[in-house]
Parts: C-alpha cells; sequence; structure tokens
C-alpha cells in the first residue's frame, strides 16, 4: 500500500511531466516490428531495425540524456535517467545497439578526451551513426586485464598496432574499437599497468580482421579481432600515451548506472512471463517451483530496492555488489525455467526463448568482470582484506 495523504492533491513535478513525454514518444514510435526485439543472447536480433529505431531515440534526444547539455546531452538527472529507463524497459522497446557507444566510449571522452577528440567523436556517437566495441581482453589476458601484450608504436604521425583481441562484443558491426595496448615497457618494479595506452582505431581497414565466435546459444555476439600492423592517427589517443590504464577504469566505471534500473524492470518482464509459462506446464502445482518462483520474486524486490538505494547514496564496491546479486539471479532464473519447462508442454517459442535465456545466462558471471573479481573487490575495499597478491 502506497502512503498518500487522502484529501491531498499529487502536485504535478517536473519528472511527471518528463515520465509522461517519454511514454508518449514511446507510444508513438515503438512498432511491432522492434518491440521485446534483442535481449539476453538475441543481440542479432532484427539488428537493422533495432538500429533504427535507436537512431530515431538519438534524435530525439533520449539515448544521450546523462550527457552534459554543452556535450549535446540533456544533462538529465539521476531521477529522470531511472524514469527513462523504467519506462523504456516497461513499453517493451528493443534492447539498444548503441550501449557501448554512449555510456561507456562517449562519458570517457567527455571526461578525458581531447577537444578536438569530442569534436570529431560526440556528434556521431550522439546520433549512432558510428558503433563502437571494447577491445580489452585478450587470450592471456581478461581478469588480469595489465598483462596486455597488444603493442602499438608510434610511427610517424600514426601508432600502428599488433597483437590479438578476444570476446570482443558486436566487433562485426563496429566502426571504430576502443583498444588496450601496450605503447612502452612497464617501468622495472613499477605497476604492470603502466605503459599501456588507450587508443581510438577504426576497424574498417585492411590491418583490422574480425572473425566470430560460435557461442554455446548458437549465435556469434562476439568475436576473436586480430590486429595486423593495424593503423590510427597519432592524436588519437586518450590521455597521456602509456597512462591509458587510467582511461580504462575510467571507461569500466560509467558502464551500467542508470540503466541498471531498466535491467531489473526487464528482469520482472522475463519472470511474469516465466510464471505464466509455468501456469501452462503445470509447474505450478508442485510446491518445490512455486516456492522458487516466488522467491526469484523476493530477490528481485530486494535487488531492486537495494540499486535504487545505492544509486542515490553512493557506497564503497555497490557495482560489484550489485552485478554479484543481478548475476545470480539471472542464473537462477534461466535455472529454474528449465526445470519448469521440464514439467510439461510448452510453446515451442517459449522453449527456444528459454533455452538461449539458460545458456547464455552463464557467462552473465564471466563478462564485466568475473564474480570472482567482484568478491575480490568487495574483500579489499569493504571489508579491508590484505591485497591479493598478483603475479
Ligand atoms: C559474453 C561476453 C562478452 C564479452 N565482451 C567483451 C568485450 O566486448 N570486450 C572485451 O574486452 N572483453 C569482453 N569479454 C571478456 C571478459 O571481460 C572476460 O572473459 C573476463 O574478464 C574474464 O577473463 P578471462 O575470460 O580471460 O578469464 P580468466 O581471467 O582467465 O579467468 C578464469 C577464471 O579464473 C578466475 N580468476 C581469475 N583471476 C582471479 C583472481 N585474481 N581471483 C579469483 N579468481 C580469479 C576467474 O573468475 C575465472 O573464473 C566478454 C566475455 C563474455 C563472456
Amino acid at each position: 500500500m502506497s502512503l498518500r495523504v487522502i484529501g491531498e492533491a499529487t502536485p504535478v513535478t517536473d519528472d511527471d511531466a518528463f515520465r509522461r513525454e517519454i511514454r508518449e514518444w514511446l507510444a508513438a514510435e515503438l512498432t511491432d516490428e522492434v518491440r521485446g526485439a534483442g535481449g539476453v543472447g538475441r543481440e542479432n536480433e532484427a539488428f537493422e531495425q533495432r538500429l533504427a529505431f535507436t537512431r530515431r531515440l538519438a534524435a530525439a534526444g533520449w539515448s544521450t540524456l546523462a550527457w552534459p547539455a554543452a556535450h549535446g546531452g540533456r544533462g538529465a538527472s539521476l531521477a529522470q535517467q531511472v524514469i527513462f529507463h523504467e519506462e523504456y524497459a516497461r513499453a517493451g522497446a528493443p534492447s539498444r545497439v548503441d550501449h557501448i557507444g554512449t555510456t561507456m566510449v562517449g562519458p570517457t571522452l567527455i571526461d578525458l578526451g581531447t577537444p578536438a577528440q569530442q569534436r570529431r567523436f560526440l556528434p556521431a556517437l550522439a546520433s549512432v551513426r558510428e558503433l563502437w566495441c571494447q577491445g580489452y581482453s585478450e587470450p592471456g589476458a581478461g581478469s588480469d586485464l595489465a598483462g596486455v601484450t597488444t603493442r602499438a608504436r608510434l610511427d610517424g604521425d600514426r601508432w600502428v598496432i599488433t597483437g590479438q583481441k578476444v570476446w570482443t562484443s558486436l566487433a562485426h558491426v563496429a566502426d571504430w574499437c576502443f583498444v588496450l595496448a601496450r605503447t612502452a615497457p612497464a617501468p622495472a618494479g613499477g605497476p604492470r599497468s603502466a605503459g599501456l595506452s588507450y587508443l581510438l582505431v577504426p576497424m574498417r581497414q585492411p590491418g583490422v580482421t574480425v572473425r566470430p565466435i560460435r557461442q554455446l546459444t548458437g549465435d556469434s555476439e562476439f568475436n576473436e579481432v586480430f590486429l595486423d600492423d593495424a593503423v590510427t592517427e597519432a592524436e588519437l589517443v586518450v590521455g597521456e600515451p602509456g597512462q591509458g590504464w587510467k582511461v580504462a577504469m575510467a571507461t569500466l566505471a560509467y558502464e551500467r548506472g542508470a540503466a541498471t534500473v531498466g535491467q531489473q524492470i526487464g528482469f520482472q518482464r522475463d519472470l511474469d512471463d516465466l510464471v505464466a509459462v509455468a501456469r501452462t506446464t503445470g509447474a505450478t502445482a508442485d510446491p518445490a517451483l512455486r516456492e522458487r518462483l516466488t522467491r526469484a520474486w523476493i530477490d528481485l524486490t530486494v535487488l531492486r530496492t537495494h540499486t535504487l538505494r545505492v544509486l542515490r547514496d553512493p557506497q564503497p564496491a555497490a557495482s560489484s555488489v550489485i552485478k554479484l546479486l543481478w548475476t545470480r539471479w539471472r542464473q537462477g532464473l534461466g535455472e529454474l525455467a528449465v526445470d519448469v519447462l521440464a514439467r510439461g508442454d510448452a510453446d515451442p517459442a517459449a522453449v527456444a526463448r528459454w533455452q538461449t535465456y539458460f545458456l547464455f545466462s552463464r557467462a552473465d558471471t564471466i563478462y564485466g568482470g568475473s564474480n570472482e573479481i567482484q568478491r575480490g573487490i568487495v574483500a579489499e575495499r569493504v571489508l579491508g582484506l590484505p591485497r591479493q597478491a598478483r603475479g
């Protein structure tokens, strides 16, 4: 029950008007062609249509809501960002194709890019004319990111880059990649992260080869990226050469923010859908499955409440705690779905969807920093345990 004083009119706030504005925009623009498209393990689904929709969203100023007005954004408050993501997810709008660009590279360039880099890239990012991918991980460097061995050397007015990246999401559609590469040896006795640089590299050039990796789901959302004397202009290094670690970490910190709230509304929709499937398979008659469905709802309510709290009142290692909670939740829902489907005949489309969900959610605890790494962060930053020895 909500708390409201009877007889007192609820004032219309700017946030209410903002909510109405995004609702009306979505009602006018959201077509059946893209409704519900994309999502867990379905990153290639209706890609062109989702791209077109994302561009319309951008043209209306919604995709760069959080960017400052001076850089073409709307400078929206945190509350308004939350409202946008809530409404977007509630309306069943498609999963966006500009996430890496507008929420990772854009804010990085706004904070740490040169004015020339900002002029060159921000307009194309804001209008989703150019898509981006993230070139951090390598076959020998994932959790231990400072171990990247891709090298770049300055040759006149350009960087020449050689090495291999892996698990590069959406590299097959990207125009640009932000690449972490070694441009100088790490100083003896100094941190291994010193000497790394953050380079902006065009993907469509002879020195770049993208090879899709077939995933457990049968789809290929990520890729191997081979850099064989790939080139980029000398000025397309963000931050000082050799000091790219700080920039790389800043990019990771922008990764989710208020969008987490929208993700959780999507989780609620997933749970509602699974409950509907459970009714058709008869799983609702099984006390153990009923209890797991109920627990999923309770855990999601707790997760959502906690997320809203830490968005307003930041806590140490908050993003690690949220990632640990949501990844466990989504993997749990995938496992529950398999058990629900096993109880009886479900619609084949539902079976296919939940199979993909189950399989893809296995990756949740790996990407964006594995759960072991997140627990290590909590151990050090919250509990103050001694730092883990690193090689
Ligand atoms: C779906 C998906 C999309 C991805 N997209 C991208 C992308 O777009 N760009 C990109 O650069 N990368 C991407 N990645 C890569 C991702 O960031 C790495 O997989 C992740 O950082 C783990 O690195 P790794 O795979 O090399 O595993 P490793 O680092 O080799 O880890 C192997 C295991 O050891 C554990 N481990 C490692 N170090 C420690 C430690 N210090 N303490 C405790 N346990 C430890 C890990 O938790 C893991 O269980 C993606 C991965 C996936 C699954």
